[in-house]
């Protein structure tokens, strides 16, 4: 077999709503197809990718490097024994004559492509990639329900106290127990009003987690956690810079609340460095890695095992993203759960159009691949079409 054609495209997510640190309203992502000659079901095999929100398309690095590495390679030394797409074969050709370090924008590109390619390993196999996952890197072993929450509770110029209630209550009516919202983009005294509200619905502080986005610093953000020190919160995210080691441990030593992040590192060795100095516990904290923003599903699976050698259970791990890509590793490496984007982000965020939530799990799509064809929408609004040029 062999790629005939990549195409890529650059996609808003643009949203009017805001965190503590950046507003959405002008949103991108990359997203690409990677049409192959192999036929399943008597269609071409076609590999999905995408990046999460967040982090803006990357279209350039996409366009005058990647993409014509991977074309420029011959196509055989793309294959495994079986004669598929070798996801770590793929990611050598794409990262030749890349420096290492600097791991910024380039992480999301590559993310992109890898998504892509794991999707067209498991239209290849014929199976949901968490099944892929799970036999590859997990012994076969996979978990048929996850735990997931929506990520919500966005600062929204309009939306008001009663308005971030009748959404916490939408989310526990559709299904959801645990629960996230924004802060540390208002007052500390007004924030803790915004948390109160929210706990008004969601049934006890364990079914909330709040998310600060690196917004804050240190003073601020141990204010923070003596301020919501009594509500038993679920989690605190991204309460400082991702990169500050040293205030991650030194806010862990006076922080009640469980520590949650990840999101923004993308290399292998930040998340070894997070996990070697920011002080976080392994019995109570989150880690949070982005599978599409870190280079890919291929370098997620690599940080999920460094973790695992560091002694961190593959419970503490919750992927962040919101998409089904984040669900298929969840299952297939048994991980604590994942984020999901029901109402934002669209139409990337969230799962499929008929998937069932009920008491906070969900059970992973069984369509071949990530299942993005599950979701009608992006499918035929967005990657149909780029599949055809
Ligand atoms: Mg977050």
């Amino acid at each position: 077999m062999r790629i005939t054609a990549i195409h890529e495209t650059t996609a808003a997510l643009s949203s009017t709503m805001r965190n503590a640190t950046i507003d959405f309203s002008k949103m991108t992502l990359s997203v690409v197809a990677i049409v192959t000659d192999a036929v399943r079901d008597g269609r071409p095999v076609i590999g999905y990718g995408f990046n999460s929100n967040g982090r803006y398309a990357q279209g350039g690095v996409l366009r005058e490097r990647l993409i014509p590495r991977l074309l420029e390679a011959a196509p055989d030394s793309l294959l495994d024994a079986e004669g598929h797409l070798d996801p770590a074969r793929c990611r050598a050709v794409v990262m030749k004559n890349e420096k290492p370090g600097g791991h910024g924008e380039r992480a999301f590109a590559v993310g992109a492509l890898d998504c892509a390619i794991w999707d067209a390993v498991g239209k290849l196999e014929e199976k949901p990639l968490y099944r892929v996952f799970a036999e590859r890197f997990n012994d076969g072993q996979f978990d048929a329900q996850v735990p997931v929450y929506p990520g919500g509770g966005y600062y929204d110029p309009i939306k008001g106290l009663d308005g971030l209630r009748a959404e916490m209550q939408g989310y526990r009516d559709a299904g959801y127990t645990l629960m996230k919202m924004k802060i540390g983009g208002a007052a500390i005294p007004d924030d803790m009003k915004r948390i109160e509200a929210a706990l008004d619905v969601a049934g006890g502080g364990a079914n909330l987690a709040v998310d600060s986005n690196a917004g804050i610093n240190l003073p601020t953000a141990l204010e923070y956690a003596g301020a919501m020190a009594d509500y038993g919160l679920a989690w605190f995210e991204e309460p400082l810079d991702p990169l500050d080691y040293a205030g991650h441990a030194e806010l862990a030593t006076a922080c009640a609340t469980p520590i949650a992040t990840g999101e923004n590192l993308f290399s292998l060795i930040d998340a070894e460095n997070l996990l070697r100095y920011a002080g976080l516990r392994r019995d109570k904290d989150w880690l949070q890695f982005d599978p599409s923003l870190c280079y890919g599903p291929s370098v997620f699976v690599e940080m999920v095992k460094r973790a695992d050698e560091m002694g961190w259970s593959r419970k503490r791990h919750g992927p962040h993203g919101g998409q089904q890509l984040g669900l298929h590793l969840a299952a297939g490496l048994q991980l604590g759960g994942t984020e999901t984007y029901p109402l934002v982000f669209q139409p990337f965020g969230g799962f499929g159009d008929d998937t069932q939530i009920a008491d906070g799990l969900v059970a992973p799509p069984e369509a071949p691949g990530i299942g993005v064809e599950t979701k009608a929408e992006l499918y035929n609004n967005v990657l149909k079409p780029l599949s055809e040029g």
